[in-house]
């Protein structure tokens, strides 16, 4: 390498791309500026100019058109130079790392990037650029690494918005970093848990609150009304206590910001909706959570049973440890039965949660609501990486102080949307890729075999119900049945 050689019509690559900290967006017009600045400085000029406009630029299996024709215009022989805005644009995976270095090799290409320059027809020169490239990918294998590990650890820190992804739920609205709590929705959830809590149906609590909307998830992703359903989920899920539960539903921490209720207040409504007794009409089909009921002393299977109750013409029905079943060993004990009822109000509860959580997102994601959403999502992220790299190319001509930290928070916000918006997009991503149950929709309206189904679907099967201790101060059937959330 010569430092007064200068050099003509050098071809030039730039690929858009995010560095590695602050997240910050570089721009490919914005990266060819860099390098007619390097190349005036130093007496050369640029000639053919290629780029690359994907984010994922160390993935080795996307094309990138721009990066192919570089490398062949270089492998015409026609140049000694090439120019790359940073040398990691060009080593962000290994196989790009030795086609560059084999070409450059052949015709003594000198590699000028404003970080250094490479003389590719030296071997040491070479060695060198191996080990950044080296250096380049491990770097950007721990950031898969970590965008792996992004949920477990933003469920160890209590991360909300992370841990579930999507929208704020009733309760909540989007804060910086994380949901906080929504003081108008909180208010809200407040007085209706308390004359949930009081006795009052919860039909007649949502009708006499009057319409309330989700807060928004963004300028173009307005709230969403709140419908009994919605009410009666956000009443009953943990994170409305600011608890954080692992994919398996199991309570693990408490968010720093709490939640809109505090916890007794959603104990006690948990064990409210938990023992509510419903008082639909029994029809046929009535014992169709038999087959995954499970006696919690000898492990047979219950069965259905009408009991008339004592000195009436009534009957109430059970789910009772009586008949043997086939392909289960035990003998029936006898000594467990617990009203249909309960059962079913219990299950129908687990539903209505479910239909709330991720796994049922996933459901309902699928079809053309998802569709409909990541093209929402894709066209806000192309904008916020638009207005990001321009934000980026006005700082740096901007000389005060306060105006530059005022870009600087501008493009500290943008980033944290993008950061949203990838992370719904990842979301739905994973949602997309996995089968899912029809969404609940109508719990009453479905047929007993559905309702086995979606059962099935929401909750650990089979159920284990515990033996009741019978007399005045029975234990609830919600206090004898464990259901565990798939
Ligand atoms: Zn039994």
């Amino acid at each position: 390498m010569n430092a007064q050689q200068t050099y003509q019509d050098i071809p030039a690559y730039a690929r858009l791309s995010r560095k590695s900290r602050g997240g910050q967006i570089e721009s490919v017009p914005l990266q060819f500026a860099t390098l007619d600045r390097l190349a005036a400085y130093s007496g050369h000029s640029i000639g053919p100019r290629f780029d690359d406009k994907a984010l994922s630029a160390w993935d080795e299996t996307v094309e990138r058109k721009g990066w192919e024709a570089f490398l062949a215009e270089l492998d015409t022989g026609a140049h000694r130079a090439a120019m790359s805005y940073h040398a990691d644009r060009l080593s962000r995976n290994g196989q790009d790392t030795e086609r560059l270095l084999s070409v450059g090799a052949r015709w003594g290409i000198v590699l000028i990037t404003p970080e250094g320059v490479y003389d590719l027809g030296n071997d040491d020169s070479r060695a060198m650029f191996r080990m950044l490239a080296a250096m380049t990918i491990n770097q950007s294998d721990a950031g898969s690494r970590r965008a792996r590990n992004h949920k477990a650890e933003a469920r160890r820190q209590g991360n909300l918005r992370i841990t579930h992804g999507g929208p704020p739920p009733l309760g909540f609205r989007q804060g910086r970093d994380d949901w906080e709590v929504d003081p108008a929705g909180a208010e809200y959830l407040n007085e209706a848990a308390r004359r949930v809590l009081a006795g009052e149906p919860i039909e007649a609590v949502h009708r006499d609150l009057g319409p309330i909307t989700t807060s928004p998830a963004g300028p173009d992703s307005p709230g969403r009304p709140v419908s009994v359903k919605m009410l009666r989920a956000a009443l009953v899920r943990p994170v409305s206590a600011g608890l954080i539960t692992d994919t398996e539903g199991a309570e693990v921490g408490v968010a720093e910001q709490g939640g809109p209720l505090d916890e007794p207040t959603f104990r006690k409504l948990q064990v409210n909706f938990g023992s509510r007794k419903r008082g639909r009409p029994v029809e046929t089909g009535r014992y169709w959570a038999g087959p995954v009921l499970r006696c919690g002393k000898c492990g047979n299977q219950l069965t259905g049973e009408r009991v008339r109750r004592r000195g009436t013409d009534q009957f109430t029905d059970y789910y009772a440890c009586k008949n043997p079943h086939k392909g289960l060993q035990p003998h029936p004990c006898h000594g467990c039965s617990v009203p249909a009822e309960d059962v079913h109000a219990l299950l129908a509860d687990a539903v209505m949660a479910f239909a709330e959580t991720p796994a049922a997102r996933r459901a309902a994601a699928r079809g053309p609501e998802t569709a409909a959403r990541r093209a929402e999502l894709d066209a806000q992220l192309a904008d916020l990486l638009d207005q990001s790299a321009d934000l980026d190319a006005k700082r740096l001509r901007i000389r005060q102080p306060v105006a530059r930290a005022r870009y600087d928070a501008l493009a500290a916000e943008a980033e944290a949307m993008i950061g949203s918006i990838e992370a719904e997009l990842a979301e739905l991503e994973r949602i997309e890729a996995e089968p899912g149950v029809p969404v609940v929709i109508d719990w009453d309206a479905m047929t007993p075999a559905e309702k086995l189904a979606t059962v099935a679907e929401a909750v650990e099967t089979p159920i284990v119900v515990q033996p009741g201790n019978g007399g005045g101060a029975a234990l609830s059937a919600a206090d004898r049945i464990d259901l565990t959330p798939r």
